[in-house]
């Protein structure tokens, strides 16, 4: 494998890259979200943070020390797979090859 692509910067894309790298892949790894944000934690949005003890800051999955070397593709929506030609086809014309 080349390249691997995540469809979905939340909290499951971000569960399988981290797996991803735990175990050992060292190639490339893409993540495509079409949210402009990395993977942030939602259900203190109907909680805390809508009560206002817990910031914007404190919402992030990712934590400071964590380098998974992934090219994060924010603000794209992907829009097809092409098994055949392993591509990924992306909003905006782009395109993730395998
Ligand atoms: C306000 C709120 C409160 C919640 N409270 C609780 C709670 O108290 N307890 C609990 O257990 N759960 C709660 N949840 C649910 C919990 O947050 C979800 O279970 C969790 O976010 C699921 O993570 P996920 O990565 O599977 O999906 P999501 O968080 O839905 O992430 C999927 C991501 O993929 C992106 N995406 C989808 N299709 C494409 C595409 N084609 N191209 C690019 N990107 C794409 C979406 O924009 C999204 O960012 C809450 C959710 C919300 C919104």
């Amino acid at each position: 494998m080349r390249t691997v692509a995540v469809v979905g910067a939340s909290l499951a894309g971000l569960s399988a890259v981290r797996s991803l790298r735990k175990r050992g892949y060292d190639g490339r790894l893409v993540v495509v979200g079409d949210e402009l944000h990395r993977p942030y934690d939602r259900p203190p949005l109907s909680k805390e943070f809508l009560a206002g003890t817990v910031g914007e800051a404190e919402l992030a999955l990712e934590t400071d020390d964590e380098d998974l070397r992934a090219e994060w593709l924010l603000g794209v929506r992907a829009t097809g797979l092409d098994h055949a030609a392993r591509t990924l086809r992306l909003s905006g014309g782009r395109e993730v090859q395998a």
